[in-house]
C-alpha cells in the first residue's frame, strides 16, 4: 500500500480544531477504521490525495457529481459568473432559470424555492406541510435520511445508523414528540397509523427512494400507497429526491415512479457539486410561503449566483445520453462486483434503485432498515479497505449508495476489475467480531 502519512498528519491537524477532524461524521471513516484520505484534487473520475495517492470514485461527493470532477462546462460556467460577483441579498435571473429547469423537469411541481442544503430544503417542507394542514404530526420511515434537523432526525439511517445513534442528544423530547417512525416498506403499518392519527397528521415524507440505509428501493405501488393514505386523509406527501432528484433519471425518481406528491425535495445533482438545494409542489402549496402566505422561510445566500451557474451547467449537460451512460455504468460495475464476489463464494445482493445501488453481504433479502442491519456488514471494511489500498474509494460505509458518473471509461473499469478479486477474497475470510 502507497503511503498515507500526509492524509495521517492532516488529520491529526483538522481534529486539533474540527471535532473528530470532519465536517461530516462519516467522512471520519468511523464503520471501516484507518485514515481517511484527505483530497486535494479531482478530475473526472480521479480522486487525488494529499500523498499522490489517485483513486476511482465511487461516491461522487455523495451523488452530486453525475458528471466527474471538474467538467469542463461546469467550471467555464462557475469562473465565467464568479467575476461578477459572488452574492447580492437581491434577486438574480439565474435563481429563476435553475427553478424553471426543475419545473420542467418534474411534472407536478409548479413552484420551486431555493435553499442551500438537503436539511434545509426537507426542514422548510414540513414546515410548510404543517403550516397548510394546521396540524402538528409527522410520519417518517425507519432508515430513511432527511438531513440533521431536530423532527427528522430520528431513525435516520445513514451516518447515524454507522455511529450506531437511534437518534441524537440534543433533540428534545418535544422536537421529536410529533415524529412517528414507521417500518419502511410496510403500507399496513401506515394505515393503522392513520386509522388513529389520521387527523391529527400533517404530512409523510419518504425518500423517493431510499439509499441512506444502503439503496433499499420500494417495494411496487409503495409510493403510490402513500399517496392513496395521505389523501384519503387530508395530509401532505413530501417525497424527498434530495439524492435520487435528476440522478437516477431526467426527472430522478419521478421518472420511474411517477407519484403526484404535494412537495418534493431536491439538492446534490441540482446544484453540481456546490450547497444549493430545493423545495418545491403545487402552487397552491407553495402559497402559503411568505412573502405570499404566513409560514416563514427564508436564507441570506439562497439563489447563490454561484451554485446556480453549477447547478444549470450540470443540469444542461445531464441529456438522455448522459443518463444512459450512468446507467451502463452501473450496470457494468454491479456486474463486476456481483461477479467477483460469486467467485470468492461470498453471499451478497446488489438491490438497485436505477444508476444507485449498494452491495450487501449475506442472502437475506433486504426490505428495510432492519433487515439491512442483520445483513453482514462486518464484512464492509475489509471489502472496502482492499479497495481502497488497490486505488478504488467506495462509501466508506456499508449503509451507503455507490454512486457512478458518466466519466468513467474502461482504464476506470480495468483497474476496478483488477482490485475486485482481492477485495472479494477479504470480505470472504472477514470474521463476524
Ligand atoms: C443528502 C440527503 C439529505 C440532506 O442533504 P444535505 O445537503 O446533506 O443537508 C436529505 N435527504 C436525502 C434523501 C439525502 O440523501
Amino acid at each position: 500500500m502507497s503511503s498515507t502519512d500526509l492524509s495521517a498528519k492532516l488529520f491529526a491537524d483538522a481534529s486539533s480544531v474540527i471535532p473528530g477532524g470532519v465536517n461530516s461524521p462519516v467522512r471520519a471513516f468511523n464503520s471501516v477504521g484507518g485514515t481517511p484520505r484527505f483530497i486535494t484534487s479531482a478530475k473526472g473520475y480521479w480522486l487525488t490525495d494529499a500523498d499522490g495517492n489517485r483513486y476511482v470514485d465511487l461516491v461522487c461527493s455523495w451523488g452530486p457529481m453525475i458528471l466527474g470532477h471538474a467538467h469542463p462546462a461546469v467550471v467555464e460556467a462557475v469562473q465565467r459568473v464568479v467575476a461578477d460577483g459572488l452574492s447580492f441579498g437581491a434577486p438574480t435571473p439565474s435563481e429563476s432559470e435553475l427553478a424553471r429547469e426543475i419545473v420542467d423537469r418534474v411534472a407536478p411541481v409548479e413552484r420551486v424555492r431555493l435553499v442551500n442544503s438537503g436539511t434545509e430544503a426537507t426542514m422548510s417542507a414540513i414546515r410548510l406541510a404543517r403550516g397548510f394542514t394546521g396540524r402538528a404530526k409527522i410520519v417518517k420511515f425507519s432508515g430513511c435520511y432527511h438531513g440533521h434537523s431536530d423532527a427528522l432526525l430520528a431513525d435516520a439511517g445513514s451516518g447515524v445508523a454507522t455511529l450506531g445513534l437511534p437518534s441524537s442528544p440534543g433533540v428534545t423530547g418535544a422536537a421529536a414528540a410529533d415524529t412517528i417512525v414507521l417500518p419502511y416498506n410496510n403500507v399496513a403499518a401506515v394505515e393503522e397509523i392513520f386509522d388513529r392519527f389520521g387527523a391529527e397528521i400533517a404530512c409523510v415524507i419518504t425518500e423517493a427512494s431510499p439509499g441512506n440505509m444502503g439503496t433499499v428501493p420500494p417495494l411496487p405501488g409503495f409510493n403510490a400507497e402513500l399517496r392513496r393514505i395521505t389523501a384519503a386523509h387530508g395530509a401532505l406527501l413530501i417525497i424527498d429526491e434530495v439524492m435520487t432528484g435528476f440522478r437516477v433519471s431526467r426527472s430522478g425518481w419521478y421518472g420511474v415512479d411517477p407519484v403526484d406528491a404535494d412537495l418534493f425535495t431536491f439538492g446534490k445533482v441540482m446544484s453540481g457539486g456546490l450547497p444549493a438545494a430545493a423545495f418545491g409542489g403545487t402552487a397552491e402549496v407553495m402559497g402559503k410561503l411568505a412573502p405570499l402566505g404566513p409560514v416563514y422561510q427564508a436564507g441570506t445566500l439562497s439563489g447563490n449566483p454561484v451554485a446556480m451557474a453549477a447547478g444549470l451547467a450540470t443540469l444542461r449537460a445531464a441529456d438522455a445520453d448522459a443518463y444512459a451512460r450512468l446507467d451502463a455504468n452501473a450496470d457494468r460495475l454491479a456486474g463486476l462486483i456481483g461477479d467477483a464476489l460469486t467467485e470468492a463464494g461470498v453471499a451478497h445482493q446488489i438491490p438497485r434503485a436505477g444508476n444507485m445501488f449498494s452491495v450487501f453481504f449475506g442472502g437475506d433479502p433486504v426490505t428495510d432498515f432492519a433487515s439491512a442491519k442483520a445483513t453482514e456488514t462486518w464484512r464492509f471494511p475489509a471489502f472496502f479497505h482492499a479497495l481502497l489500498d488497490a486505488g478504488v474509494y467506495p462509501p466508506p460505509s456499508a449503509y451507503e449508495t455507490w454512486f457512478v458518473s458518466t466519466a468513467l471509461d474502461d482504464d476506470a473499469f480495468d483497474r476496478i476489475a483488477a482490485a475486485l478479486p482481492g477485495a472479494a477474497r477479504a470480505a470472504a475470510e472477514a470474521r463476524a467480531e
